[in-house]
């Protein structure tokens, strides 16, 4: 499970070094376009380090559930805390997923699955009226 996250992690990072690299060597549209997918891969990355976070909270929740059954649990375990620390980590994800996916999604016509441009009211393709957002 952790290599599988180091693995994406150190792929993330590439893309995003890679992003910088091409934004550095072509020209301003391309530059915009790359710093996007830059960002984006920068928010992937702080949601990966969030998701390895959340992996090491459990397993310490876990280790506690365990020394808990054997008897071997301190006398003041913090448990309360560690799992509002581990629900802060979840929203923390929730809201840079949030934000990853504003960059990327394209809404798209429910009839025909154009694509829908910010503030259109009909459909360009087959005239669906959309419902307001
Ligand atoms: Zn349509």
């Amino acid at each position: 499970m952790n290599e599988k996250i180091y693995a994406l992690l150190d792929t993330a990072k590439k893309t995003a070094s890679e992003m910088r690299h091409a934004a550095s060597s072509v020209g301003y549209l391309a530059r915009k376009e790359a710093g996007k997918a830059a960002s984006n891969a920068q928010l992937n990355l702080q949601i990966l380090t969030k998701q390895r976070e959340i992996q090491a909270a459990y397993q310490e929740l876990g280790k506690l559930m365990y020394d808990k059954h054997s008897g071997n649990a301190p006398e003041s375990d913090n448990l309360m805390e560690k799992l509002e620390a581990l629900d802060a980590l979840h929203l923390e994800v929730a809201e840079l997923e949030k934000q990853s996916g504003r960059v990327f999604v394209v809404k798209t016509c429910p009839t025909c699955g154009a694509e829908r441009k910010d503030g259109d009211a009909y459909c360009r393709t087959c005239g669906e009226k959309f419902k307001a957002e």
